[in-house]
């Protein structure tokens, strides 16, 4: 099989463009000589196998990247399994299956490091795969991933296709959540360090024990690493995409309240679940391909918040309580 795919005058489907990944990738690919394909949710509902199939035997993209996904931080998926399993399976299942029907050779599916067994070895490698049960409070959503990286694998070996699937830890930036009771904890933390400095409030509610340690990317280094990866990546095995550096979320808390300029001591809320206590990614394999992510963690907050307030600003993010 071919192992480098030249992006040259290529059309690429990015599926989910207006979520945080798949804006990502726009920017991203806004950068390369080739043709980006999008569709609003108005104009075609990826939940509608028949509609989906019709769009891209009329869209006929050279190559797909599945970034569209219904995701949550980890109230979210506790509380909607549903909505996280069938969504999730069935959204996915169109669009790799139509892609492969219109011919489509290349495509890349997006998982999460949530699909690793909850004690796996850490950092985790990709072999941990299908090793030991699931974090219950996301086991909806990691059943969904692997059965779509699965689904991948499937393709290539039934017919050949250079369908890949990378798994990024822990994601965050422009265009994230920031709804307190769906969205993962930097923007939740990003938010609640952002009203207390506003309000002079003396404490913040960091979730959990703060003792769960998680590995945090910025968006645009995750969608760099994915273009990399549709670029030069052929594999039967999904790979992990992270920083290779993971912090306590007290640590993370602490990081959060300084770059917003906020006062607050933090408190923690054992009422609330801890969740995994550790998901770093051993990302070896991508590293060894030469590829390095650009932000610090602390550069990639401040941007972060710099994106925030200027949405904040515009009304497109509405703060409760201020
Ligand atoms: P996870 O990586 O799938 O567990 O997803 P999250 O990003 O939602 O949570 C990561 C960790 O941050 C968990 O241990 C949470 O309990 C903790 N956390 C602390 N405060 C918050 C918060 O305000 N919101 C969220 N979502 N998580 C928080």
């Amino acid at each position: 099989m071919d192992k480098s795919f030249d992006l040259k005058g290529k059309r690429i489907f990015v599926a989910g463009h207006r979520g945080m990944v798949g804006s990502a990738l726009v920017r991203r690919l806004a950068g390369e000589d080739c043709e980006i394909v999008t569709v609003a949710r108005s104009e075609l509902d990826l939940l509608d196998q028949a509609g989906v199939r019709r769009w891209m035997e009329d869209r006929r993209p050279d190559a797909v990247i599945m970034a569209a996904a219904k995701v949550g931080g980890i109230l979210a998926n506790d509380s909607f399994p549903v909505d996280f399993l069938y969504e999730n399976l069935v959204v996915q299942t169109n669009v790799i299956e139509a892609a492969f029907r219109s011919g489509v050779r290349k495509l890349l599916f997006l998982g999460s490091s949530c699909i690793y067994p909850k004690l796996a070895p850490q950092p985790i490698p990709e072999d941990a795969l299908l090793t030991g049960p699931l974090e219950p409070t996301n086991e909806w959503y990691a059943v969904a991933k692997i059965a779509g990286l699965k689904l991948c694998q499937a393709y290539r070996r039934q017919y050949g296709v250079n369908y890949i699937s990378a798994m990024p830890t822990n994601l965050y930036g422009p265009g994230d959540n920031f709804d307190l009771d769906s969205s993962h904890v930097v923007p939740a933390l990003m938010r609640k360090a952002h009203e207390a400095k506003l309000t002079g409030q003396k404490t913040l509610q960091v979730w959990g024990s703060g003792r769960p340690m998680r590995e945090f990317l910025h968006v645009d280094d995750a969608a760099d690493a994915f273009v990399w990866l549709l670029r030069n990546y052929s594999g039967d095995g999904q790979v992990n995409v992270g920083s290779g550096e993971d912090v306590t979320i007290a640590e993370l808390a602490g990081t959060v309240v300084s770059v917003v300029g906020a006062g607050a001591a933090i408190v923690f809320d054992p009422t609330k679940p801890d969740g995994t206590p550790r998901k770093l990614m051993d990302v070896s394999r991508l590293f060894a391909t030469g590829w390095r992510p650009k932000y610090a963690l602390r550069d990639g907050l401040k941007q972060t918040y710099a994106w925030f307030l200027e949405h904040v600003e515009k009304g497109d993010i509405r703060l409760g309580a201020v």
